[in-house]
């Protein structure tokens, strides 16, 4: 906003849920305000039992912390040492990264596929040779939209050297038909981590949770900020769990926007990629051409991202949006791509 000196913005850049909370869960959050002077429950106890029973675990197996991007420092803090490895997509969602290089680690990075999908079997190949001790997979990932399926998955995970630890990211999990999704593994060897932010509509609030082996629990559970996790945080996130009407509306209104997405990208000439998260990629033809239009599309008070590595660069990404958001979108893009030449 500061940049384009507009006072309000049309947010679809940081596929946040357009759809908000649960009113439920805001409703809680309103009720729970005038206890902001106490301390969250150090061991997000209620939550992590609910937490438990969604996904068939117990509550030694689930660790809660402040949005994914926090598990994801305990995770490299843990298992990367100084002078580790670990390795990920070039251009996938980077906040891992920040981790490892800040706790001294080293990074390797296999590139995307042509078609813009992560290549599992150039991460597998790399991980063989160079045996880092983590590999970062987001699934579906950020930000190709791309998704490998549940025998896909097993069959990668199998391949892996056994001294590596996998952190499956699945903060676009709940977009994906649960029988897609690897079932639970809980081994020593596998970090999965789910978010609030996204098909929760909590992404200002920070909280996400981690699910592994009691043993990886219990290796968080010593190095984590004890009170790091919000209270209200946890009081939302329990009250929308208990609201599993709203959260398929959202998953459902997400589709929509999608398929709306697809069919604008036909009509106005910028194919789009199938997505099965929140998010579709736009293809402007040329990298100079998506730095344009996002720009472009900023000056008209829409808000986007590109991604910025080969070869998903010449895209844009647009979260989904409600209605009127995507129609205020279409507006701006049209008048954008009549402007800026192929
Ligand atoms: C949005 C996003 C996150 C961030 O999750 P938080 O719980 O908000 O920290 C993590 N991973 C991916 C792939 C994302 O797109």
């Amino acid at each position: 906003m500061r940049d384009s000196g507009l006072s309000e913005l049309v947010r679809l850049g940081a596929n946040e849920s357009a759809f908000g909370p649960s009113p439920k869960a805001v409703e809680v959050m309103a009720a729970a305000l005038p206890h902001l002077w106490w301390y969250g429950d150090p061991e997000s106890y209620e939550l992590r039992e609910a937490l438990a029973a969604k996904h068939d675990c117990s509550i030694e197996q689930i660790v809660v912390g402040s949005g994914i991007d926090d598990l994801m420092g305990l995770a490299v803090r843990a298992f990367v040492p100084p002078g580790g490895r670990a390795l990920t997509t070039a251009g996938s969602y980077p906040t891992f990264n920040y981790h490892v290089t800040g706790y001294g680690g080293a990074l390797s990075f296999a590139p995307y596929r042509d078609d813009g999908t992560v290549d599992l079997d150039a991460l597998v190949e790399i991980a063989r040779r160079e045996r880092p001790q983590v590999l970062y997979l987001a699934n579906p990932d950020n930000p190709s939209g791309s998704f490998a399926a549940r025998a896909r998955v097993q069959a990668f995970y199998e391949a892996l050297p056994h001294d590596t630890l996998l952190f499956l990211d699945e903060a676009y999990g709940d977009f994906v038909d649960p029988g897609d999704i690897l079932p639970a593994h809980l081994e020593d060897r596998l970090v999965r981590t789910r978010t609030f932010s996204k098909a929760y509509g909590m992404a200002g609030a920070r909280i996400g949770y981690a699910i592994s082996s009691e043993r990886n629990v219990q290796t968080f559970q010593k190095i984590r900020l004890h009170y790091g996790v919000n209270r209200n945080a946890q009081v939302g996130a329990l009250a929308s769990l208990a609201d599993p009407a709203f959260h398929a509306s959202v998953v459902r209104e997400t589709a929509v926007a999608r398929e709306a997405y697809y069919a604008l990208g036909t009509e106005l000439g910028v194919p789009t990629l199938p997505s099965l998260t929140n998010f579709v990629l736009f293809d402007c033809g040329s990298v100079a051409r998506a730095n344009r239009v996002m720009a472009e599309l900023l000056k008209r008070g829409v808000w986007i991202r590109k991604p910025a590595v080969a070869p998903l660069d010449r895209y844009v990404r647009v979260s989904a949006g409600t209605a009127p958001m995507r129609a205020a979108f279409a507006q701006a893009l049209r008048d954008v791509l009549a402007q800026v030449p192929v």
